[in-house]
This record gives C-alpha cells, structure tokens and sequence, in this order.
C-alpha cells in the first residue's frame, strides 16, 4: 500500500526492455547514438512540432532549471505558483542556474493555480522600478500542479496569453505532463504550443521510466544555448543511449499514455473509495493521480500501523486527539493492484 510518490514505484517493464536492446554493441556518445535521433522524431511527431528541439536530462529539476535559464535573464525573475516546484522543492537550483534570477509568486501563499488575474497583476507589478528592479521573465506553470489540480485547456491558454501581452515566454513543468494529458483527454501539442507555451518538461521518471524527462523548446533557436548549458552544468550525458532508450520504451507502443491512464484511473478507484467514508473530505479536487485528503488522526494511526506508506501534509501523527483531521498526500501511479487499493480502502473505513 504504497502511495507516497509516483516515483516509489518500479520502472515500466517496456522501459527496461528498451534499456536492455540498447546495451548492445558501441554506439556514439553525449546524444549522437541512433536512439536519441528516434527520440527526437518520436517527439516532434507526438508534438505535432517538425521543427521543435528535443534534450534528454536526468532529473526533473534539471530539466526546469536548465529550461528556465535558457529562457531568462539573471536580472529577470521568473512568475510561478506559491507551491510550484521550483519554488518549494529544488534546492534553489532554478535560481542557481538562471545566474541568479529570482522568482515572483504569481498566487497566494499555499494556492495552487495561477488565474489571469493573479499572474497579470504578478508581472504588472515587477519592471516598475528602472534598473534597481527585477525586469520581467518567463511564466512557469505546473501541469499537473503540486496539488493534483490540472489547468484546463482554456485556463492554460488564458495565462499564455497575458504572458504574451507582456512578452513573457512560458515554461510548462511536466513532471506528469501525461496524467495531465489523458485527465483532459487532449493532445500534447493542445496542451503545450497551441494553448502559448514555448518550453516543456516533460516527465518520464513518475510515471514509469527509471530517470530521464525530456525538455522540449517549440522555437529550435534555443537549441545550442540548451546544449551549452546543459553541457556546463553537468548534465551532458556520457553513455547518452542509456537515456534514450528509456525515452523510446517509454514513447513506444503508447506505453506512456497507457501507463498514465492506469495511475489516474487507480487514482480515482481510491479517491471513490475514501469519498464513500463518512466524514472523509479532499483538500484539494482530485483530478489526475495525486489525491490531498482530510482523515482522522486515528485513522492515520491504524493506516501506518498497518504498513502503508504516505506523506501527511502538515500534522502530526503523534498528537492526543484521535478525531482531528490530518491532509494525507495519496499519489497513484501505473503500477499499484485494485486489490492493494481495495484493501488499504478496507483500513481507511476502519
Ligand atoms: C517530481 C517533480 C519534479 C522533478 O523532480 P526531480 O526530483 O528533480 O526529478 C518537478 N516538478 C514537479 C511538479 C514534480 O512533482
């Protein structure tokens, strides 16, 4: 009973399979191997973007940070949600690579979505002050957010478009760019260049494959600066095939779509599940496959006592009140069993 992160899980069988065929023989280095031209137009196909420059790099916060400072000034900052990734959780490392832009909170504190209204007035209020201020830089929006709340195809476009009004260029982080993609039931290229966005990281490590995301620039221009920093931050790859081929097992054969579908399908198996228990609340609307939901301290108690493993957010299991209400962080991904989720489910109604 395992729903700490989507990255708990294994890899996808296709995934290693793919690994596996590519660790024959001798191929060229640092994304000259034949894999990674297959990745690319496996890409621009699924994109529907011919021109698009297409990386591979190991970690989803290198992707966004890598992304961003391509995209950025060091004397620009860079608007995002109050609990965006690479706000909250990269060590900084967006601002270490931009060369030290900053970032400007586009949405209270704790809100997941950024509205028109809140990112309008988020860059209005930076580039006021000449040269002692920040100037304005990119837009990054998660999709799907650090909330397990997805933008729709309307919401995505109206923030591209006030980016657009003030030149802004806009960064999708991906990490589950595909759970966001089958909830909407749309294609990656309405998701992406058709709604206004420029650069995307897209995920691979959540949601099945065993360390690699793609970043993806609709504007090939940014190619070689990609290439450079990339190189100079270390995160050139070597042995680039090992890349590449998880990159493929994954694109192949639909996998990745298939993969998402089971993770927000075993999502919301749970969140029915819970919803039937008296009592039981969402923090947050659960829309791919990450759910936020209130429980009772001592339903917690008995859940870990049990052995499942999650994240509370915020609390503490050890207080005295059994019946406060705790947020527990559930996430879903392809690999859990109806039987594991039924059983946990089982536990939770007590
Ligand atoms: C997991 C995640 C990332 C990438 O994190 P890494 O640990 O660096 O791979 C980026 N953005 C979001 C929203 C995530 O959930």
């Amino acid at each position: 009973m395992h729903f700490a992160s989507d990255n708990s899980g294994p890899a996808l069988p296709q995934v290693l399979a793919a690994l596996t065929k590519a660790n024959e023989g001798y191929a060229m280095g640092y994304g000259a191997d034949d894999e990674m031209a297959q990745v690319t137009a496996k890409i621009r196909e699924i994109f529907e973007a011919p021109e698009a420059a297409v990386h591979l790099v190991s970690t989803g916060t290198t992707a966004n940070s890598l992304a961003l400072a391509t995209l950025c000034n060091p004397w620009e900052t860079i608007f995002c949600s109050h609990v965006a990734h690479i706000h909250e959780d990269e060590c900084n490392a967006p601002e270490f690579y931009t060369g030290g832009a900053k970032l400007t909170m586009a949405t209270a504190p704790g809100v997941d979505k950024m509205t028109p209204d809140s990112l309008h007035a988020a860059i209005a209020g930076e580039e006021t002050r000449g040269v002692h201020g920040p100037q304005r830089g990119p837009v990054s929006i998660t999709q799907v957010t650090e909330r397990g709340t997805v933008y729709t195809l309307k919401e995505l476009t109206a923030l591209c478009d006030v980016a657009k009004s003030f030149d802004c260029p806009v960064h999708l982080d991906g990490a589950r760019f595909t759970n966001a993609m089958v909830a909407l039931g749309c294609t990656a290229a309405e998701m992406t260049w058709k709604a206004g966005v420029d650069a995307v990281s897209f995920g691979g490590t959540k949601n099945g494959c065993m360390g690699v995301e793609a970043v993806i620039f609709f504007d090939p221009k940014h190619a070689w600066e990609f290439e450079l920093r990339r190189k100079r931050g270390g995160h050139l790859f070597s042995k680039h095939r090992y890349l590449s081929a998880q990159m493929l097992g994954y694109l192949d054969d639909n996998t990745w779509v298939e993969a998402a579908t089971r993770a927000n399908a075993n999502a919301a198996h749970l969140a029915g599940g819970l919803r039937a228990i008296e009592g039981v609340t969402f923090a947050h609307p659960p829309q791919a496959n990450m759910l936020f939901v209130n429980l009772p301290r001592g339903t917690h108690k008995r859940l870990f006592a049990a052995g499942a493993t999650y994240h509370l957010w915020g609390g503490d299991l050890e207080g005295e009140d059994d019946s406060e209400m705790l947020t527990a962080r559930f996430v879903c991904d392809w690999s859990l069993s109806k039987e594991l989720i039924d059983q946990f489910l089982d536990l939770a109604a007590g």
